[in-house]
């Protein structure tokens, strides 16, 4: 049985992740579990704790997800299109360090093959519709004319087509307009405050972006457009995060933020960060998380979520054609660039003019590595949540000792124990 006591102020989180239970105890309540797990002679049965845990079905057997994103014989539907690696921005944690490199733009050629190829496979898949996503390495809506044609060409398909788009929001009143008409999703990056937002995210003239980007993100709220917002936090903005989020909250319609902590000390430099700054951005995280209750809106942090039960962090290597501008096919949305320092690991096969081909030997290396990778997560109670975590993350974050691991299972410590009280003292299974 996989079961995890976790000191929690001064008393235990009791957490059974594969059954989704989870409720405080103190250390008796924890000798007797531990005593009647082994069938310790010395642990009379105590019927009021044996009732209790009855309802809540301690002893069920745990249920192991399926292997099913690895193994199955599905094809991947989702084309993924790395448009570009110029961007209009300059922004000082930009993990791309986009704008340094000579411009590439993805052709139409590779373009229209990757859709081709996603909507080829939700075909035979059965599936209801394919995906298509405009992501960076730099600014996607900056290839302008392969971004417009790839719309009409993905909505011209026999299959519907559900079209997503992550962008930095320097939108000019065209772009805005097209983008409220065409795309169902979109994922808007914005900091928060204006001193925040115009010193991590200026543009390249080195101007604020902040007036621009929220007035995009209000288009967005006019025109009642799908979206959520995704804020990075660098070490010197901590202490303004909580103010960014109200900021967020009262002056748009926002409905969910991602908030992270930059995972960069320099353009296009990994790293993990310090314990320190790790435990200020966990303080800094659950308070913005109560400023945005007030509002209602839900904040998330990608390495904490308790409700996920998976064998892989992310379903892009195994559910999306990820191509870049130069044609390679990638297993993760950040192997944009050629100087990326990982691009020959996450490189899984390339696409010409001709076709989308994934390279078996490379694809089965990469899924091999994060098996391997994970395997030194065993013990830790964010297994199946975390799951090894993100491979990019993980690149310079490593298990299970880094920053990263710290702030993954605090944060998911602290939701498990909001869960806890929403669920009046257990959460079970929801
Ligand atoms: S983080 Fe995004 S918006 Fe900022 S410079 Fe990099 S690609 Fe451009
Ligand atoms: S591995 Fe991480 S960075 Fe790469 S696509 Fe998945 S979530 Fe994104
Ligand atoms: S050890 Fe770290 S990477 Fe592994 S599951 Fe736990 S938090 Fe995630």
């Amino acid at each position: 049985m996989d079961v995890h006591f976790i000191p929690f102020h001064g008393r235990y989180l009791i957490y059974r992740p594969l059954r989704h239970l989870a409720f405080i105890g103190n250390q008796a309540l924890v000798d007797y579990l531990r005593g009647r797990a082994e069938q310790s002679a010395g642990t009379p049965v105590q019927p009021d704790i044996e009732a209790f845990l009855d309802r809540a079905a301690y002893w069920a057997p745990d249920h192991v997800p399926a292997h099913s994103a690895q193994t199955s014989a599905a094809r991947p539907s989702m084309a993924v299109l790395l448009m570009t690696n110029r961007c209009n921005l300059a922004c000082t944690y930009c993990y791309a360090a986009a704008g340094n490199q000579p411009p590439v733009d993805l052709p139409w050629p590779l373009a229209k093959q990757v859709i081709d190829a996603a909507a080829d496979n939700a075909q035979s898949n059965g599936d209801t519709h394919f995906g298509l996503s405009f992501h960076g390495g730099g600014e996607p809506t900056l290839n302008w004319s392969i971004l417009t044609a790839a719309v009409a060409y993905a909505r011209a398909k026999a299959l519907p087509c559900k079209v997503s788009l992550a962008s930095n929001g320097l939108w000019s009143q065209r772009l805005s307009a097209f983008v409220s008409n065409n795309i169902d999703a979109v994922t808007l990056s914005f900091d928060g405050v204006q001193a925040v937002q115009n010193a991590q995210r200026p543009r390249r003239s080195r101007r604020g972006s902040f007036a621009s980007v929220l007035r995009s993100i209000q288009a967005l709220d006019a025109a009642g457009v799908n979206y959520g917002v995704r804020m990075t936090v660098t070490p010197a903005a901590l202490d303004q995060l909580a103010e960014g989020v109200r900021l967020l909250c009262s002056e748009t319609g926002v409905r969910t933020i991602q908030i992270e902590l930059s995972f960069t000390v320099a353009r296009g430099v990994y790293a993990d960060p310090s314990i320190a700054d790790g435990e200020r951005f966990i303080a800094a995280f659950l308070a913005a998380t109560r400023v945005a209750a007030e509002y209602a809106v839900d904040v998330s942090y990608s390495g904490a979520r308790p409700w996920v039960l998976a064998h892989a962090y992310c379903l892009a290597p195994t559910q999306a054609l990820i191509a870049t501008p130069e044609g390679r096919l990638v297993a993760c949305f950040e192997a944009a660039g050629t100087d990326h320092p990982y691009a020959r690991e996450f490189t899984i096969g390339h696409v010409t003019a001709s076709g989308v081909e994934r390279d078996p030997a490379a694809y089965g290396a990469f899924l091999q590595r994060q098996e391997t990778r994970r395997a030194v997560c065993t013990g830790c109670f964010c297994f199946w949540h975390c799951c090894g975590d993100c491979v990019s993350r993980a690149m310079v974050s490593s298990a299970p000792s880094s920053a990263r691991c710290h702030i993954n299972r605090e944060i998911t410590k602290a939701l498990i124990a909001e869960l806890i009280e929403h669920g009046g003292g257990v959460w079970q299974g929801n």
